[in-house]
């Protein structure tokens, strides 16, 4: 599907120059950054072992896979890195630390890296990895390759990536020279995690954090939520999406409102933009935004393949159309088929409800 989505698309070569990547001589050891939110795992994070574990496979050589955490509370959730494939958890605990901390992180990862030298350093695109991973290539006098959509390793062990640029409408091929770590970033898009194993485990590492809080420059004061209307459409954990059959001007009101009711960012098809109904940034497809939500509502939306190019990775996909036939429905795990204004009226009702009896994100994410 990848590929498949590449070949759409005209191909940007661009050569990287700098010094030989030459890795660890034996065995590869390749790091991921654990992702982590309310204190559970992301499955992004499952998704970069899975691509660790491809990268391993191509040089085809015994490899390692280290999975990096920080913080606290994350001990119960530590296993499943074990059951999705990595071979050794490094947990760097500390009861203080809430939240992320780029500075602190770069600091640790940085000692941690020199000490144990990985041939990779593996991160998902997000705010924090988008922070921490030029922090450390600077750091570390390394590569950073963002946005990237493949990675693969060639002949004479030469590592090459392919990432999006021009807000998505080209992609470039780049061949990387350059010490290791070379730190890769990649479209949480395009991560798709193995089946797990519940039975393997990995070697879990806990150390305390080195760096004393006042040998930093700066002290994280308070983490609040942003509103989820606000975040844009590739960070949002819940998408709902309008599409021509929804209606201009008033009649999107009620895809705002569904929003609300789900704490979901809003995206839309083409014809919205174009009525301008929308921005934009909020185009969801081959022209638009790349998404991989938990879970994406597609309200008044046929389904294009230009639409669901930009979709089709989310996990969990309801459709609401009143076309039975409507292409969207084949990318749906729940369908409704009937007119968006009768129904979520109803949905938004219901959601409420659960809310206010404490039931809600059952409901929403079974
Ligand atoms: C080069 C190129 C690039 C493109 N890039 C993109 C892109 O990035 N993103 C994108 O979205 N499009 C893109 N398009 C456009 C794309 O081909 C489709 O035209 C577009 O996705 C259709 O949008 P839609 O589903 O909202 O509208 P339609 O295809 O018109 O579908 C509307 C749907 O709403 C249903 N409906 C109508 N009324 C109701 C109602 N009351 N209740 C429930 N259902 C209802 C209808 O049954 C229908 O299925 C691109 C096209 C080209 C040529």
């Amino acid at each position: 599907m990848r590929q498949e989505t590449l070949a759409r698309s005209a191909w940007r070569v661009f050569h990287l120059r700098s010094a030989t990547l030459n890795g660890k001589k034996g065995m590869m050891d390749i790091w991921i950054l654990v992702q982590q939110r309310h204190f559970g795992i992301e499955e992004v994070t499952f998704g970069l072992i899975a691509e660790a574990r491809h990268i391993i496979a191509d040089v085809g050589k015994f490899g390692r896979i280290t999975a990096v955490a920080f913080g606290n509370g994350l001990s119960e959730e530590l296993p499943k890195l074990g059951a999705y494939g990595a071979d050794r958890v490094i947990y760097l605990q500390e009861e203080d630390v809430a939240g992320y901390h780029g500075e602190l992180f770069a600091r640790e990862l940085v000692r941690l890296v020199r000490r144990d030298k990985p041939s990779y350093l593996l991160t998902a695109q997000s705010a924090e990895a988008d922070d921490l991973a030029p922090r450390l290539a600077a750091l570390l006098e390394t590569a950073l390759i963002s946005r990237t959509v493949d990675f693969k390793i060639g002949k004479n062990s030469q590592p090459y990536a392919v990432r999006t640029v021009s807000n998505g409408y080209l992609f470039e091929e780049i061949q990387i020279e350059c010490p290791a770590p070379v730190i890769i970033s990649f479209l949480p898009s395009v991560l798709t995690p193995d089946d797990p194993n519940e039975r393997v485990r990995a070697e879990i590492q806990i150390e305390p954090l080195a760096a004393q809080p006042s040998d930093l420059k700066t002290k994280l004061i308070e983490v609040t939520e942003a509103d989820p209307e606000t975040l844009s459409l590739e960070e949002a954990d819940v998408i709902v999406a309008g599409g021509r059959g929804v209606g201009k001007g008033e009649s999107f009101d009620i895809i705002y409102q569904l929003a609300k009711a789900l704490g979901a960012c809003v995206g839309g098809t083409r014809p919205v933009i174009d009525w301008q109904t929308l921005p934009f940034e909020s185009q969801i497809g081959q022209t638009g935004k790349t998404v991989a939500p938990r879970l994406i509502v597609n309200c008044g939306v046929s389904g294009a393949n230009e639409y669901t190019a930009g979709m089709e990775n989310s996990h969990l996909v309801i459709a609401i159309n009143k076309d039975p036939r409507a292409r969207i429905f084949r990318f749906a795990d729940l369908g409704i088929i009937g007119d968006v204004h009768e129904i979520l009226p109803t949905l938004i009702k219901r959601i409420q409800d659960l809310k206010d009896s404490g039931q809600a994100s059952s409901a929403i994410y079974v």
